[in-house]
């Protein structure tokens, strides 16, 4: 049985001695065969040369270059598509998802019961209050509005068996959100609740525009309703135009009103001129995804490894 770890680096060169370190002394107390992909995203410090080093001295570290920084959700799906495991997951190289987990994690598969065994923090200590705030709104909106089932704390941290990552690979979308595409292929995962650990060095790649950006691309990719809510902004408005035709028709019917009510025309127009734009960027967003879907380009591209057979782009 082989155990593949996938593990997204960007400018980990101070996390990744003390991760291997760690993994390494967890996967050898596990009696399993494992393999260690390392997917280098485009890293502009000393992460590459770190990684061969580890390659060199051990045998179960393979090592992806990629030729830039593709993202994380590139980094995991080239870890995906080159796993030869029979159970593979993915974890952050700066031990905020504890190696010491897997075993436990490895026993619940192994149970026969569940496909999946994912991890969400146990609370959201630690963080920013107004961070917090917005992630709870976005886990309450995108499980409302979209058929993608995310947990709220929900980290990247699974792991799956083969079934489940094959079908992973074969959904070969663009615009990826993970989370959301974990919960929508489905099978039983059982969760696993940990407490928050703060990352071990390095700084996070996160600010609050990134991971807000983050969110309504997850939303945009899992739901049609902010399409459905710019019809919805049409239909009231024509409605209530009709309504206000009316009203003036009667108005001047009987009282016969001269010119008047010019600043309440220049309001109008300017609230339907906004609702227009909004709902247009609404729908522009979508374009774009659809625009972006269309020229098929690869997810990522491979410069340097040192793994046989290794897709190098897709
Ligand atoms: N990461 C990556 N590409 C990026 C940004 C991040 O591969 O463009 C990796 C990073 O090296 C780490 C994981 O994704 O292993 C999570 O990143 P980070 O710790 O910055 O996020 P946080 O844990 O704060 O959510
Ligand atoms: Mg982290």
């Amino acid at each position: 049985m082989l155990l593949s770890l996938v593990i997204p680096c960007y400018n980990e060169e101070e996390s990744l001695p003390v991760f291997y370190r760690e993994v390494t002394r967890v996967m050898r107390g596990m009696d399993c065969e494992y393999e260690l992909l390392f997917v280098n995203d485009g890293s502009r410090d000393g992460t590459l040369a770190v990684l061969k080093e580890l390659a060199e001295r051990d045998g179960h570290v393979v090592y992806l270059s990629f030729s830039r920084n593709f993202g994380k959700e590139a980094a995991m799906y080239a870890g995906f598509c080159n796993a030869r495991g029979d159970y593979a997951a993915v974890m952050d190289a700066d031990l905020q998802d504890p190696p010491s987990l897997l075993p436990e994690m490895l026993a619940i598969l192994q149970g026969g019961e569940y496909d999946s065994v994912a991890t969400r923090r146990a609370d959201r200590s630690g963080e920013p209050p107004v961070r917090s705030y917005f992630a709870k709104k976005f886990y309450r909106i995108i499980n409302r509005i979209s058929d993608a089932d995310i947990v709220d704390g929900a980290r990247d941290f699974r792991l799956m068996k083969r079934e489940m990552v094959d079908v992973i690979v074969s959904m070969g979308e663009n615009n990826r959100f993970s989370k959301g595409i974990f919960g929508w292929i489905g099978f039983q995962t059982y969760w696993m609740p940990y407490e928050n650990v703060e990352r071990v060095a390095g700084e996070t790649k996160w600010n609050f525009w990134k991971l807000f950006h983050y969110a309504v691309d997850g939303i945009i990719n899992f739901s049609q309703t902010p399409l459905c809510i710019a019809s919805w902004f049409g239909i009231f408005m024509t409605c209530f135009a009709f309504l206000m035709m009316v009203f003036i028709v009667v108005r001047w019917l009987i009282f016969s009103d001269p010119v008047a009510g010019w600043t309440s025309t220049v309001c109008i127009i300017i609230f339907i001129g906004g609702i227009q734009l909004f709902c247009l960027g609404i729908m522009g967003q979508y374009i774009a995804k659809t625009y972006m879907e269309a020229k098929h380009r690869p997810h990522f591209i491979i410069s340097e490894t040192n793994g046989d057979g290794i897709k190098k782009v897709r």
